[in-house]
């Protein structure tokens, strides 16, 4: 079966559009959480999600919408976007997102929005995290976002304790191979590694390969429905750095 696994949406309808005709045909969509927040467009990335063949778990931004998470514990430019996206979203799609579980088990994949040790919070942006989180999952692999930053992190062989960090190589599938991974298929509609490109993962669990893509969508368009919306500048900034 191939897998499109991506994560961080963010209410980017032209982000999630450009991944989803990028990827072309898929089996399924597996989300790894934070399908609002930060944009334009809640109510159709939800839609969108939900019309095609998918599986989802919750992430931090899609918890604070539903009144789940403090918003305190959000920067303020985070707190308005997602006091925002909360007033629009229609309550058929608040009880989907209040439906989504934590954490999600498929074949040898372990699927968390933060970390498998606290999936809704928690960072895996240096190894040492990674390290400790190899002990929270059973499976082989897992899959993570939330940093919004493409990586693989691989436990070392005849290792207990040590990992590496990996930059994605792009546009090429490589082998799984035998040692355990969490892999970060960066965000759709967000991006904070300097590319502002869509970031995802097409998984092949057949040829057991992975590949990391990015691909370039009309950013000024969701641009201008951020300032339109009054939505804080910041975030529309931001967009064009991939930052
Ligand atoms: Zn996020």
């Amino acid at each position: 079966m191939r897998y499109l696994v991506l994560s961080d949406i963010h209410s980017n309808l032209e982000a999630f559009q450009a991944v989803l005709d990028d990827a072309g045909p898929v089996d399924e969509i597996w989300c790894l959480g934070d399908v609002v927040g930060y944009g334009p467009d809640p109510n159709a990335c939800v839609d969108l999600l939900r019309s095609q063949r998918h599986i989802c778990i919750a992430g931090n931004h899609d918890w604070a919408t539903l009144g789940k998470l403090d918003l305190r514990d959000f920067n303020p430019d985070a707190r308005e976007a997602n006091l925002w996206n909360r007033k629009q979203l229609t309550s058929e799609h608040l009880a989907y997102l209040d439906a989504l579980p934590e954490t999600l088990v498929r074949g040898d994949f372990t699927l968390a929005h933060g970390s498998p040790r606290h999936p809704i919070w928690e960072y895996i942006i240096y190894s040492s995290t990674a390290e400790v989180n190899f002990q929270h999952f059973e499976t082989p692999y897992c899959f993570s976002g939330h940093t919004h930053t493409p990586v693989i992190f691989r436990l070392q062989a005849n290792s207990e304790a040590v990992a590496d960090a990996l930059p994605p190589v792009l546009n090429e599938a490589i082998a799984l191979g035998s040692e355990r991974l969490i892999i970060n298929p960066g965000s759709v509609g967000q991006p904070r590694d300097g590319d502002p490109r869509a970031s995802y993962v097409l998984l092949d669990d057949e040829a057991m390969t992975l590949e990391h893509r990015r691909v370039a969508y009309p950013l000024e368009t969701t641009q201008a429905k951020m300032l339109e919306h009054g939505l804080p500048l910041r975030l529309v900034l931001r967009l064009g750095y991939g930052w």
